[in-house]
């Protein structure tokens, strides 16, 4: 049987795993922690550094395809992967991704709609681009950012110096702030064969930057559903991609924004569990193993709700809620705005 092979053992790793597992694939991680999500539920694990180039080598030539669970792979080490096996989503994907400047002069040269931006590299360049864009903005580390973590909002010009601070020399773009009355995302696929298939957007609540729910349907117009579709299948096309894409966006009175995306199995995502035959996970697994998209369509109305740090002290009570599906990623220690499970609580069908 064919080997799925996953760099990164976290939650969304994890998930993989099982899905992959599901589908009579074996799967194997690379993964430098030790006791990590998907380690539990993978056949194979190389528990090495990403720099260990002989042991990626050897974990391409365990596997028949890589993919990914987290956009910041080391370029050095997919040089190494890339030429033992296919790598999917492509590196354009990633190359793309990795950077939100790259980022958003990629959406931006598809036509699509971003906030305000511009390149910061010093303090006149913030004060400039402050100048022109006005406040409040947001200033973000071009590269690994996630959670919320590694940008500032500014609220005044005079707190320049301090947010620029703040990035600690690290490249860094500033964002002019966006009105949105909600956020929300889709979750796209394409295949091998340029098939695109969509899951029904989800609307996101975040708290202290980190996700809070999805629910599905989002508030959204027909027409804006429609947009928001065709813009991530846009999206999908321009990069050749093969896999699963989260595609953030912002929803304002002139139309959606896009605020980023991500090449990979997408936390706004995990309703799909309980609300289509094929979630997003199977669905990742499908395309980069080549095979046919899977029947995304949804048939229940569903809040996926994070459940993070202290939230575990609620999973006895929810466990005995009726219609509450949960998904525990097996992590040892609950520290505050860590990730520890979440819970699908599913409702009618509309
Ligand atoms: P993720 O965990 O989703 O990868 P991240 O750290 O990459 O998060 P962003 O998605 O850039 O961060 O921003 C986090 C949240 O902050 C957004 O979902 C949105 O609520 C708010 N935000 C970010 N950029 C802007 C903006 N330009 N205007 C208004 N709000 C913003
Ligand atoms: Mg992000
Ligand atoms: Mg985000």
């Amino acid at each position: 049987g064919a080997v799925i092979g996953i760099l990164g053992g976290g939650q969304l790793g994890r998930m993989l795993s099982v899905a992959a597992s599901r589908l009579g694939f074996k799967t194997c991680i690379f993964e430098p922690g030790g006791d990590c999500p998907a380690s539990h539920v993978s056949n194979f694990h190389f528990q090495k550094p990403y720099e260990d180039e002989d042991a990626l080598r050897q974990f391409a030539g365990a596997v028949d395809v890589v993919t990914y669970e987290f956009e910041n792979i080391p370029t050095s080490a997919l040089d190494v992967l890339e030429e033992a096996r296919p790598i999917r989503p492509g590196r354009e994907a990633l190359r793309v991704s990795q950077d939100r400047l790259t980022e958003k002069e990629f959406l931006t040269g598809l036509g699509l709609r971003t906030a305000p931006y511009a390149d910061i590299t010093d303090l006149p360049s913030l004060e400039a681009a402050l100048e022109e864009m006005g406040t409040p903005a947001i200033l973000k580390t071009r590269r690994f950012g996630y959670d919320g973590k590694g940008q500032v909002r500014i609220n005044d010009a005079s707190e320049a110096e301090a947010a620029l601070a703040e990035m600690q020399g690290a490249p860094a773009i500033l964002e002019g702030f966006v009105a949105f009355s909600h956020e929300v995302s889709v979750i796209g696929a394409r295949g091998v064969d340029g098939q695109v298939a969509c899951f029904d957007p989800g609307e996101n609540v975040h708290r202290d930057g980190i996700l809070h729910t999805t629910s599905v349907p989002a508030k959204l117009s027909t027409a804006q559903r429609t947009d928001a579709v065709l813009l991530a299948g846009r999206i999908l096309n321009a990069l050749d991609y093969v896999g699963v894409m989260g595609v953030e966006l912002f929803v304002t009175r002139e139309g959606l924004i896009v605020n980023e995306i991500a090449p990979r199995v997408h936390n706004s995502g995990h309703w799909t569990q309980q609300g289509c035959a094929v979630d997003q996970f199977e669905q990742h697994i499908r395309a980069v193993a080549g095979w046919p998209l899977g029947d995304g369509s949804r048939y229940a109305d569903v809040v996926m709700e994070n459940l993070i740090g202290d939230d575990m002290d609620r999973v006895p009570d929810i466990a005995g809620e009726a219609g509450a599906s949960l998904h525990l990623y097996g992590k040892a220690e609950a520290k505050p705005g860590r990730k520890m499970g979440h819970v699908n609580r599913v409702g009618r069908a509309d």
